[in-house]
């Protein structure tokens, strides 16, 4: 008999919600949408099914993208979304071994660094809601570092680039905090819209986002690729409204995603160059790392690389990295006692280091059974 529900992390992201459970590694990953009634405000669909309605509901539906450019747009919808994903884990977890565990489980959630505290506390109060018995967050490039295996906790600097959907975030992590950061609203959807606009410019055709990141993942990058080819792309010709074929070469989706390629690059050397000297030089050796669906972009960390003097490794999971770094943080908290916290003495409340632990009511604190 477990006493405990198994640790889940939640990676709260633009495009996409991941989740974790300790022992499990990734469960779950669904786009972040979700479907309401507008009558009664009811969830009647979230992740893939909801993200297929989009631009296909009738007045009483309508999908919902709660976390639109990297900040938590829709706080209502967000709280029902986090319910849903911890619900539906959770009662997969018990269905597995029915009544095995008493208590809930500890969630830590991966939030925007555009996030509010007041955000971040009703984002724990909502984790809590749907049966966490403890609820944390935690800025996401801080548990994108830790899922990439950098040594955060370390005396020593430590660098990611997250490209997401909705925005770009580069932190420098030294001693289990975040020292400097940068975010920018500009990433993959920023890509997408470029791509759109430069087919409807370009060929007189109108083709949705869905086509244009398809284009994206398959024929774009940020440098040439050996043995490219051209794209052929499907729409609706903007001058006769009939539907039309055309022919696009990666050299024109390259050429149309220049800006926000630009515009990340430039972020990750502005974060460089206002990081300490001493954790620079760390960079320097070691390298950063790649993270989020962005660092999948053919030879952005080659670009990356060039124009900034760094080495860039693109992390070995990019897209589940952030879930899986929030996992390893929870068991990280488990051995605080140790040599983390005596490390960070003398620095600041490990709290303010390491996220922010939620106080929750006194019901949801573990405690060992009084009747074991
Ligand atoms: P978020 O954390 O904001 O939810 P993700 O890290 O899940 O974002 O990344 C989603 C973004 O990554 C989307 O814009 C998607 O188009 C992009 N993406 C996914 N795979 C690729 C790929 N192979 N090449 C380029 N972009 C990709
Ligand atoms: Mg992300």
């Amino acid at each position: 008999m477990v006493l405990f529900g198994r640790d889940i992390a939640i990676d709260l992201g633009t495009a996409n919600t991941l989740v974790s459970v300790a022992g499990q590694g990734v469960v779950l990953s669904e786009p972040s949408v979700v479907a309401l009634d507008t009558k009664t405000d009811e969830v009647l669909a979230v992740g893939s099914v909801a993200k297929r309605m989009i631009g296909r509901t009738p007045a009483t539906i309508v999908a919902v993208e709660p976390l639109k450019e990297g900040v938590i747009a829709d706080f209502g919808v967000t709280e029902k979304m986090i319910a849903h994903f911890i619900r539906r884990v959770h009662r997969r977890g018990r269905r597995r071994s029915p009544g095995r565990s008493l208590l809930g489980p500890r969630v830590v959630v991966c939030a925007p660094s555009g996030a509010t505290d007041v955000e971040l506390r009703a984002v724990r109060e909502a984790a809590v809601a749907a049966g966490a018995r403890r609820a944390y967050t935690i800025e996401e490039p801080l548990a994108a570092a830790i899922g990439a295996g950098l040594p955060v906790e370390e005396p020593e600097g430590s660098m990611v680039v997250d490209v997401g959907g909705g925005t770009t975030e580069v932190a420098v992590i030294s001693l289990g905090g975040i020292v400097t950061k940068a975010s920018v609203r500009v990433a993959g959807n920023e890509m997408d819209k470029a791509i759109a606009s430069f087919v409807q410019r370009k060929h007189k055709m109108a083709v949705g986002t869905q086509t244009a990141e398809r284009l994206k993942i398959e024929f774009g990058s940020a440098l040439p690729v050996e043995g490219e080819e051209p794209a052929e792309v499907s729409g609706r010709n903007l001058l006769s409204g009939l539907p039309k074929t055309v022919l696009v070469t990666s050299e024109e989706i390259r050429e149309a995603i220049r800006l926000p390629v630009e515009a990340i690059v430039e972020t990750a050397r502005d974060t460089l160059d206002s990081t300490p000297p001493e954790l620079a030089a760390d960079v320097f050796d070691r390298g950063m790392v790649l993270a989020g669906g962005g660092a999948l972009l053919r030879n952005l960390d080659e670009r990356l690389s060039r124009e900034t003097g760094v080495p860039v490794h693109v992390a070995e999971d990019p897209l589940g990295c952030v879930a899986v770094g929030g996992g390893r943080y929870l068991e990280m908290l488990g051995h605080l006692g140790t040599a983390l916290s005596s490390a960070l003495s003398g620095i600041g409340r490990r709290e303010d280091l390491m996220g922010i632990e939620h106080d929750v009511p006194e019901e949801h604190v573990d405690r060992p059974p009084s009747n074991p």
